[in-house]
């Protein structure tokens, strides 16, 4: 398991190094001497925790802490304030701003080594559900919530630039029959290699792909356009077709085949982020009644052209 990174904050150098001497040997250790160092290490660091001082002269700890915790991608971070003070208010005011735990200087070498891997400890655990909570146990591709939440921020992401998002759904075809022919737990191994085969056509680093439902998929293609959209949802077809997985009762294959639902628009900031979903849901449904085995697109909701005379109330 890779060390956890502690980031030690203190304007008085000889503090950083009792601290250090206590942690350099379960810990990556980086340091910061000053309040403004401490963000800019955090920013670029991302370490697991922070042993903060309260007292420096630039930026103080409790403001430190404020802008840590006020950051959506460092708030997270635990943070422990390290003071020589003893005051309760102090620690009070600490606690209210976040800061999860007080050392007290002088430090005392057990009590620093306990809280920290008390702390460290907690923090890897919290991060192991968090991540739980957006992932999918059989596949490990995202789960539905995850990919709901990515919808929301990368069409307003999207909608500034006016930029493409394409969203691919896929269903597979007479899986019923599958599990009904070759047992559960087949049906549970195939619905791996398809979200394996999935992950081998779905490349770009932006791209997410998750398992939407049961045998359902989907995929969010940050800026793909309709014809990029298209070759991804035609490269799917071919790495599932590839995995040659009989299905005897299938109507359509000797070998297990996806219905695709393909759906592409601009992003605008008036557009609802699940529309995508709707729109590609619906063209999964299109090809299940044209047959299954296939690919169905659309192109929804374009942009008016400004020259079209528009109808108004009044006529
Ligand atoms: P269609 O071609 O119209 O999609 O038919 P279908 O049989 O695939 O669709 P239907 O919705 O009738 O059945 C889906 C099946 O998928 C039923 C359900 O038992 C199975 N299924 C859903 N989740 C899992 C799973 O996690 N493991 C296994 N083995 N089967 C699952
Ligand atoms: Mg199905
Ligand atoms: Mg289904």
């Amino acid at each position: 398991m890779n060390k956890a990174t502690i980031l030690i904050v203190d304007d008085d150098i000889s503090n950083i190094e009792i601290m250090n001497a206590v942690l350099e040997d379960d810990y990556e250790v980086c340091f910061a001497t000053s309040g403004q160092q401490a963000l800019d290490a955090a920013r670029a660091s991302h370490p697991d925790l922070v042993l903060l001082d309260v007292l420096m002269p630039d930026i103080d700890g409790f403001e430190v802490c404020r802008q840590l915790k006020g950051d959506p991608l460092l708030a997270d971070i635990p943070v422990i304030f390290t003071t020589g003070l003893g005051d309760t208010e102090d620690e009070m005011r600490g606690l209210s701003l976040g800061a999860i735990d007080y050392v007290t200087k002088p430090i005392q070498p057990a009590i620093l080594r306990a809280r920290v891997s008390n702390h460290v400890e907690l923090k890897r655990l919290r991060d192991q559900l968090a991540n739980m909570a957006v992932t999918d146990a059989l596949t490990g591709l995202s789960n539905r919530r995850q990919m709901e939440r990515l919808m929301l921020t990368e069409t307003a992401r999207l909608a500034r630039t006016g930029e493409w998002l394409s969203v691919i759904m896929l269903d597979i075809d007479f899986f019923k029959q599958f599990n009904d022919t070759y047992g559960h737990p087949a049906g549970d191994r195939c619905i791996m290699m398809v979200a394996a085969a999935l992950t081998r056509a779905v490349k770009r680093a932006t791209d997410l792909s998750a398992r939407y439902g049961g045998e359902e998929f989907a995929c969010l293609l940050p800026g793909a356009d309709p014809a990029g959209a298209e070759l991804v949802a035609q490269e799917i077809r071919l790495q599932i077709q590839s995995l040659n997985i009989p299905h005897e009762l299938s109507r359509v294959s000797p070998f297990i085949t996806v219905s695709i639902g393909v759906a592409s628009a601009h992003c605008r900031p008036d557009m609802a982020p699940d529309q995508w979903i709707i729109e590609a849901d619906r063209q999964l449904y299109a090809s299940k009644q044209h047959g299954r085995d296939r690919i169905s697109m659309t192109v929804f909701d374009q942009q008016p052209e400004d020259d079209q005379p528009r109808l108004t109330a009044n006529g």
